[in-house]
């Protein structure tokens, strides 16, 4: 039976294996799925261990994003400019080929919840792992354009001038954002893992808006409950997106599209949410 894994330390809290586990029913493919911890500074033997024993694919969440993407043999382009992997895949002549699909999950997370992109104004909040990650599928959407505001400024100055020869983006001070408008915002930040917000001017929120925070949790996210107590026209969380990125390393592994949708229902289900 083909061998998948997903390494990360913590690992007892993934979701990762109960997603695949039902794509994997969905499209009557025969493969295992298992979660995998191994120590901080031992990434690469794990992985090692992984592939030389058979395994044909694996999932990296923190802390080994970077190093996976060091460990990867080929690239694919949006892996190269996230600078970090979260997908691997041992293709058929033995090359290890990193890839990197957050930012593909949140696009088809956005779109299957009819937010289109294409045209739109999108604020990034936050200028870390996860806004690199999803700035190159976001701009691939032809948005009208994408600007990224972080509480460290240069972060964001430092992004906008990495992708700015794949569509329109610019970077913005939070602190000059009050006036502005946006159809989209996008918080990447993990302010709310401890509760936190971004300090955003209100003024960004209308009832025009959509707001997603990449964060998810059993209540509504700190960041969710801001944008919703302001008036915003919708609010999303993360889960679609950890879903939709799965849905995407599946397709990359097995070359079959599952339903992130259904997998979505069940997943807030058995979380609760
Ligand atoms: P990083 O540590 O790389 O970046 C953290 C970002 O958050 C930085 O921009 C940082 O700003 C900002 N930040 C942290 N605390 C605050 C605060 N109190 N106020 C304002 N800004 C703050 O983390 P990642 O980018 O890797 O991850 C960010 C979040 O995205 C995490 O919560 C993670 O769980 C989530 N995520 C969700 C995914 C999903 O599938 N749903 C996938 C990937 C990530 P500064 O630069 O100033 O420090």
């Amino acid at each position: 039976m083909d061998q998948y894994v997903v390494f990360g330390n913590p690992i007892t809290q993934s979701k990762s294996p109960f997603i695949h586990t039902l794509f994997a029913r969905q499209t009557a493919q025969d493969m295992v799925y298992h979660a995998e911890q191994p120590d901080r500074d031992g990434f690469t033997v794990a992985a090692d261990r992984f592939f030389a024993q058979g395994g044909r694919g694996c999932n990296i969440t923190a802390p080994f994003k970077e190093e996976a993407f060091q460990y990867a043999q080929q690239l694919t382009e949006r892996a190269r400019l996230a600078g970090a992997v979260n997908t691997l895949k041992k293709l058929d002549d033995g090359v290890i080929l990193g890839d990197n699909t957050d930012g593909e999950g949140l696009v088809q997370d956005l779109l299957q919840h009819q937010v289109p992109l294409k045209g739109k104004r999108i604020l990034l909040v936050g200028a870390g792992g996860a806004a690199r990650g999803v700035i190159l599928p976001l701009l691939a959407q032809q948005p009208a354009e994408v600007v990224v505001a972080n509480r460290t400024e240069a972060k964001a100055q430092q992004l906008a001038a990495l992708f700015s020869s794949y569509g329109t983006i610019a970077s913005q001070a939070i602190d000059e954002l009050d006036g502005l408008t946006f159809d989209i915002i996008i918080n990447s930040t993990s302010a709310g893992l401890s509760g936190q917000l971004p300090s955003l001017p209100h003024s960004l929120i209308s009832s025009q808006v959509t707001c997603y925070d990449m964060v998810y949790s059993t209540q509504t996210t700190t960041f969710n409950q801001w944008a919703k107590d302001l008036g915003a026209h919708r609010t999303l969380d993360g889960l679609g997106m950890l879903v939709g990125q799965a849905a995407e390393s599946f397709m990359l592994w097995r070359g079959l599209r599952p339903s992130a949708k259904q997998v979505q229902r069940e997943l807030r289900l058995q979380l609760q949410l």
